[in-house]
Formats: structure tokens, C-alpha cells, sequence
């Protein structure tokens, strides 16, 4: 059929391509004589005034280009049938899209930056009345404060830091205590139930356990301390002060 077609063309006889809206089944054959026309015409040429113009086309044009390929002239004129052909991707569009995932890269890096920069640095451990201060109470030093509220209300890590031991302690039932960049500690006792493990890193504001009743306590609440880097036992609320929070 192709050679046909082409013969006849050659020949100096018209050929005559009535192509309209291929349906699928027709698509084969209208590949073929566009094939057969778009190899020795330039594109922009009728093949007569009753056939479409090739260039007019462009879907057209393609599947000529692609059925050259997938075909090619002089192959068997049984009815052939058009092959998709994968064309290599654009090395042009792929440096487009290369650029494109690397400015958002980028753009997410940033974003995790400032992120991290704005970042709460140190936070409240916990939501509760205070009870008590850090001093002499009942006869005895009391080395914290406290923050009274229900069973299971989160207590959280007051700054950035790991875990330093969470478990059982004499006199605070069960604890946790974590070690902050500076080698200041925090303590968080009559916990009723701990989140977290030894060497954990935990984050400002990151839940770490539960506040209980647990240990020499006479009710829920969050005793807590800190240490500062040389073991000594500050005042928790001038430490909190000094890093911007205020009961
Ligand atoms: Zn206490």
C-alpha cells in the first residue's frame, strides 16, 4: 500500500488522500499515506486541494515522524500498525526540571532553617498551679517547684537536650532527668509515667512524661528542678526567668 502510494505519486499521478478525523482503526492507514506524503514532500504542501495539509497537523505530522521510525518505508504493506515510539526527554527540559527540584531543595532548607531559628529554645515544663517555690518549707529545702494540675497532664522537656535517666528515684517515685547542651540538668519528679528512655534526645516543648502523684507527694503535681553545671540545685524560676519565661 505504501509502495503503492508511492509509486503513483512518483509517477506524477495525484494522489488523492481524503484524511479526516482518523478514527482509531483508520489511524494505521492514515499514518501510512502520511508517511508516503510527508517523505517526499516538505512540510506546508497539499498533497491536493481535497487532502488536508500535513503541516496543518501537528498531531499528524508526529505520528508521520513516529510511524517513519516504527514502520519505515519499503516494509511490508500488510496493514501496519502504529507503534508509539519513546522519544528521548529533552535534555534541555530536564536541566529545567534538575533546576527546578534544586530550588526547592534549597527553598526547603531555608525553611528548615529559620524553623529551627525560631525554634522555642526553652519552655515551661508544665500546665498547673504553682504550689510551692524553691526554699525552706516545713522545716526542710525544698530544691524546686511545683506545678500542681491532674494525673497525665504532659510535662515536657523544658529545653533541648538527652536523656539522662528516667526511672524510679528515692523520695520522687518516678523520675526524669535530662541534660542540656550546657551541662545544666533538669529534673522532673512524681512523674506517673514516663515517655521517654536514657540517651533519648529529646526538644524543647517535646513531651517526656506524665505528671502524677507517685513517691513523697500530696497530690498530682510536677516537682521541678535544676542543676546547674557544677551539680548545685538553682532556683528553677530564675532559670526559667533567665531564658525568657515567667510563671
Ligand atoms: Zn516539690
Amino acid at each position: 500500500m505504501v509502495e503503492a502510494a508511492l509509486r503513483s505519486h512518483l509517477s506524477g499521478t495525484q494522489v488523492v488522500h481524503r484524511i479526516t478525523a482518523p478514527s482509531p482503526t483508520a489511524r494505521g492507514r492514515v499514518v501510512v499515506a502520511a508517511v508516503a506524503a510527508g517523505a517526499f514532500m516538505a512540510a506546508g504542501q497539499t498533497i491536493d486541494h481535497n487532502a488536508v495539509t500535513i503541516s496543518g497537523d501537528p498531531t499528524l505530522l508526529a505520528s508521520a515522524q513516529d510511524a517513519s521510525t516504527a514502520v519505515g518505508l519499503g516494509g511490508p504493506a500488510s496493514a501496519p500498525e502504529y507503534l508509539p515510539v519513546t522519544r528521548p526527554a529533552d535534555p534541555a527540559s530536564l536541566e529545567a526540571v534538575q533546576a527546578m527540584a534544586k530550588g526547592q531543595r534549597l527553598l526547603d532548607e531555608r525553611t528548615t532553617q529559620e524553623a529551627e531559628a525560631s525554634r522555642v529554645q526553652f519552655v515551661l515544663p508544665t500546665k498547673g498551679v504553682f504550689t510551692s517555690g524553691y526554699g525552706a518549707r516545713w522545716g526542710v529545702f525544698h530544691y524546686g517547684i511545683d506545678l500542681a494540675n491532674a494525673i497525665g497532664t504532659p510535662i515536657v522537656a523544658a529545653a533541648d537536650g538527652v536523656v539522662a535517666e528516667s526511672g524510679p528515684a528515692s523520695g520522687f517515685g518516678l523520675w526524669v532527668r535530662i541534660r542540656h547542651s550546657d551541662g545544666t540538668i533538669t529534673v522532673y519528679g512524681h512523674i506517673n509515667r514516663s515517655l521517654v528512655v536514657q540517651g533519648q534526645k529529646v526538644r524543647a516543648g517535646q513531651e517526656i512524661a506524665e505528671m502524677g502523684n507517685r513517691g513523697n507527694s500530696t497530690g498530682p503535681h510536677l516537682h521541678f528542678e535544676v542543676w546547674n553545671p557544677a551539680g548545685q540545685k538553682i532556683n528553677p524560676l530564675i532559670w526559667l526567668h533567665q531564658h525568657g519565661i515567667d510563671l
